[in-house]
């Protein structure tokens, strides 16, 4: 199985070459090809098994490939919500990293640190947006963030996210998104009722994987 194979965008396989990757993990060879279908997805997966890049290279191709103009140009066109600001940090540094050659614009914001850059780098404009959902929610009550241009919304570690409380943000933050047309690719390590339940409510159809 090769990266190639999968139908990521050229520019996409450059910048893994560059990281040394030869094969896709197993979490990637069975997520991406569903991804790129246009499929929601309920991926069972541990941390280190290679599921940050299973769901950020299907999300830049998408972003990169379908290079639509949003009627909010500058609002994101993805969200990624992660439970803790070290996870956020690093799903943008690799969402960087993959999509280097690709010209797409990725941003973080999360607590413990000063509001206005975020606002600043919201205000720029991004297609990408990695969020705890804390500092997500007073973004929205300050209304600097628009999310009503969200094409893709990833829950990553869902598990943790519903362990530290975080069922009542997200469910705020489902709010604020558009309805129609939305891609969900949630990733979680267990599977928990309060998980399979959120998934039912907010998802379509979701492809099952588990590695
Ligand atoms: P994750 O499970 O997303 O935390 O990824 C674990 C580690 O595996 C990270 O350091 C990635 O850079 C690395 N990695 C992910 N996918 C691949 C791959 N296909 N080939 C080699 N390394 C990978």
């Amino acid at each position: 199985m090769s990266f190639e194979s999968l139908g990521l965008a050229p520019a996409l396989l450059r910048a893994l070459t560059e990281q040394g990757y030869t094969e896709p993990t197993p979490i990637q060879a069975q997520a991406i090809p569903a991804a790129l279908e246009g499929k929601d997805l309920l991926a069972g997966a541990q941390t280190g098994t290679g599921k940050t890049a299973a769901f950020s290279l299907p999300l830049l191709d998408h972003i990169y490939v379908s290079n639509r103009k949003p009627a909010q140009p500058k609002a994101p066109r993805a969200l990624v919500l992660t439970p803790t600001r070290e996870l956020a940090a690093q799903v943008h540094e690799s969402v960087r990293g993959y999509g280097k050659h690709l010209g797409v614009r990725a941003t973080t914001v999360f607590g413990g640190v000063g509001m206005q850059p975020q606002v600043d780098a919201l205000r720029r404009g991004v297609e990408i947006l990695v969020a705890t959902p804390g500092r997500l929610i007073d973004h929205i009550e300050r209304r600097s963030v628009n999310l009503s241009n969200i094409e893709v919304l990833i829950l990553d570690e869902a598990d943790r996210m519903l362990d530290m409380g975080f069922l009542p943000a997200i469910k705020r933050i489902l709010g604020h998104l558009p309805k129609q047309n939305r891609k969900t690719w949630l990733f979680s390590a267990t599977f928990a009722p309060e998980i399979k339940a959120l998934a039912a409510q907010f998802m379509r159809d979701p492809v099952e994987i588990q590695v």
